[in-house]
């Protein structure tokens, strides 16, 4: 165990978003600016988390303010949320971020 010198520095314009997101979910550092989603997409792909898409979601509606699988973030009841399948089961997605994932699957499969 060692000390880690990045730990509890916040930028003061995260504070709002990091207090509304409630930092205590699974693993999601907070003391980094919000990733830009096509980032999330591309390391997610590259790390497994995510999946290249093959079908379209199985279910759209209002969030049930379950995490989105691509950003972390709770996808709230006034937002649509997708529904996609995958190796895990069906998962929550923001509609935003949905769209950004397939874009990038949509390239992986044609560059393969
Ligand atoms: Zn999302």
């Amino acid at each position: 165990m060692q000390k880690g010198s990045l730990g509890g520095r916040l930028a003061r314009s995260c504070l709002a978003v990091a207090a509304a997101t409630s930092a205590s979910s699974a693993g999601v550092p907070v003391n980094e600016p919000l990733p830009r989603i096509p980032d999330v997409v591309i390391s997610g792909l590259d790390s497994g988390l995510l999946w290249v898409l093959e079908s379209g979601p199985i279910w759209s509606g209002h969030g049930t303010l379950k995490p989105c699988v691509v950003c972390g973030l709770k996808i709230a009841d006034h937002e649509i949320q997708y529904d996609v399948v995958g190796p895990r089961g069906s998962l929550p997605v923001h509609v935003k971020c949905y769209h950004i994932w397939r874009a990038k699957s949509d390239n992986l499969r044609r560059s393969t």
